[in-house]
Parts: C-alpha cells; structure tokens; sequence
C-alpha cells in the first residue's frame, strides 16, 4: 500500500515537472473570421504539436518555454463549424483560462457580434478568476477591403473593456492568419500576460512595452 502511494505520488510529480503549466485558450468569434487559420497558421511552426480531430472541436496542442523558464502546455480549442449553435458554445467555453476574440476586419458585423452575442455568452461559463483575454482584428492583409481602421480597432477595445470590467484585458492585435503577421505574437503574448502581476493591459500587443518611470518629462510645444 505504501509502495503504491508513494509510486502515485512520483508519477504525479513527473506528470506536473513534464506537462509544465496547462491552459486552455478558445478562440470565439462569427464563422469565416479565420479561427481556424489562425490556430494552424501557430501549429505550423513548431516540431513538437499535436492535431485532434473531436467532433465539432479541433483541439491543438502546443508546449514552449516562457521568458522566465516555466514550461507551458496551451491547449487551443477550436469550436469547428459549430458557431451558430449557442447551446454548444457553452459546452465548448467550460475550463478556459484565456481567450481570443477574433473578428474579420473586412465584416463590421463580426466585431458587432463579439460584444452582442460572444461576451454575453461567455461571461456564465467563467470559473478561472484570472481568467484573460484579447481582441484579434484578423485579415490585415486584405487592406482594400477594410472596413474597421487601425485607429478602430483601438476604439473596440475600449469599448469593449469598459463595457466587460469583469474580465481581464490583456491587449489587441492586428494579425494576418494568411500571412502569418503577428501571429506567433499573439499566442506568445497571451500565455505570458496570463501569468503577469501587472494589472495594466497591454493595449497594442505589437508595441514594445514601456515602463512608466522611463517616460521624461513632456517637452514644452
Ligand atoms: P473560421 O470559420 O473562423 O475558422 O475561419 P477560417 O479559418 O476557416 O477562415 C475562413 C476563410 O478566411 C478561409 O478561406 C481562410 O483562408 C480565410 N482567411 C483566414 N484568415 C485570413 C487572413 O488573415 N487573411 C485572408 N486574406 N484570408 C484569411
Ligand atoms: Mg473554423
């Protein structure tokens, strides 16, 4: 009996110094705003994934290696097909720690849908208090066809912030899922931020980030 507690024991400590620190990361947003192309375009890159075919969610498996030397294991749930059924969203939503809204900066309706329909949703579900988010504008490339500016982006965020205190905001992102732009960014910046003290956000994710005591004085106009 004892052998065999202690053996458990063992096993567990391996699984936890092996595995690292597990999230879940859901990516929500209308269908056809590049969810997941997104999350292939972040597989692609890497030598030791993982690709899960379920039915209805497309599960990816990604380990790396933050700054600080923890050992991260991001689990990326794809709802597949599956957007307009709002019952199965809430299924998909359970046990997420972080999450990327995503929408279309070609189809003004997808942002609308994210703060009329996604959040509303999502916020029931929540069990992680630190539990974090960011907004993805997807699509860049296709800048003829834009129809939410840069400078917008930064205003929906806002927006959405104010109107969702609840949650944590860790910033917004301009990506290309076609192009790769901002990509690897993205899943980088969210995993680290989820494990930051700092209650500030990040706003733009691309922006190196300044600390406030490096800021001078303003210069006289
Ligand atoms: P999902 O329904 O949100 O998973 O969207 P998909 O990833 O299936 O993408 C829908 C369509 O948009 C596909 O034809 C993709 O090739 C295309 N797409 C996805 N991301 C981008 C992008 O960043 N730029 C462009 N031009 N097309 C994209
Ligand atoms: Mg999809």
């Amino acid at each position: 009996m004892e052998g065999k507690k202690t053996t458990m024991a063992k096993r567990r400590r391996l699984q936890i110094g092996s595995a690292g620190i597990s999230l879940k990361l859901i990516l929500l947003g209308d269908g056809g705003v590049g969810k997941t192309t997104l999350v292939k375009s972040w597989m692609d890159q890497t030598l030791r994934s993982d690709y899960l075919m379920t039915v209805g969610v497309d599960i990816s498996v990604k380990e790396f290696i933050l700054e600080d030397g923890n050992r991260v294991k991001l689990t990326v749930s794809d709802i597949a097909g599956q957007e307009r059924f709002a019952q199965f969203r809430s299924i998909f939503f359970g046990g997420a720690n972080l999450a990327f809204l995503v929408f279309d900066v070609t189809r003004r309706e997808s942002l609308d849908n994210l703060e009329t329909e996604w959040l509303p949703q999502l916020l029931p579900t929540l069990s992680d208090p630190k539990f974090s988010l960011g907004l993805i504008a997807n699509k860049v490339d296709l800048s003829a066809q834009r129809q939410i500016q840069r400078s917008e982006v930064q205003l929906a965020y806002k927006r959405l912030k104010k109107r969702f205190p609840m949650i944590r905001w860790i910033g917004y992102l301009e990506t290309s899922a076609l192009t790769k732009h901002n990509v690897q960014l993205a899943f980088h910046k969210i995993s680290t931020e989820y494990f930051s003290s700092s209650k500030e956000d990040l706003g733009d994710m691309s922006a190196p980030r300044i600390k406030a005591d490096r800021i001078g004085p303003k210069p006289n106009p």
